[in-house]
């Protein structure tokens, strides 16, 4: 028990930081594997190819509100606006990414720098919110 004046509504938000940091890991992890697969295991991997954008649909569907609304708390918490707006910008690279703005084979790419971007605005906001108790 190091820190303690932690409120119940303070653990909820940084629970939902990191169910937003494990989704996007998920994506990663999954994003990175496939074009291992493709070579490795050409029928998995086309496999998973196939539900790739699936899969996307329903990591954004999930993490999107996730990110939004841990973020947001974050944001009222300790009043630091950079990890919303870098946030915000993963969220759009992913959305971008899966959306096939960038053509289909810019969906990978996309959705991992995405995913990255959007780990490390939840990350920082994890920081600011756990030294930041002094807002709100
Ligand atoms: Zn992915």
């Amino acid at each position: 028990m190091v820190c303690c004046a932690v409120r119940s509504s303070d653990h909820s938000a940084l629970k939902l930081d990191r169910i937003a940091i494990l989704l996007s890991g998920i994506c990663l992890v999954h994003c990175l594997a496939i074009p291992i697969l493709l070579i490795a295991l050409p029928a998995l991997g086309s496999l998973l190819f196939d539900s790739h954008s699936s899969f996307h649909w329903f990591l954004i569907v999930f993490g999107f509100p996730v990110s939004a609304v841990a973020l947001w708390i974050g944001w009222r918490r300790h009043g630091e606006l950079r990890p919303v707006v870098i946030g915000a910008a993963g969220l759009v690279l992913m959305v971008l990414g899966i959306t096939h703005w960038f053509g289909d084979a810019g969906e990978i790419s996309a959705t991992v720098f995405g995913a990255v971007v959007l780990m490390i605005a939840h990350i920082l906001n994890m920081r600011q919110s756990m030294s930041g108790h002094h807002a709100g």
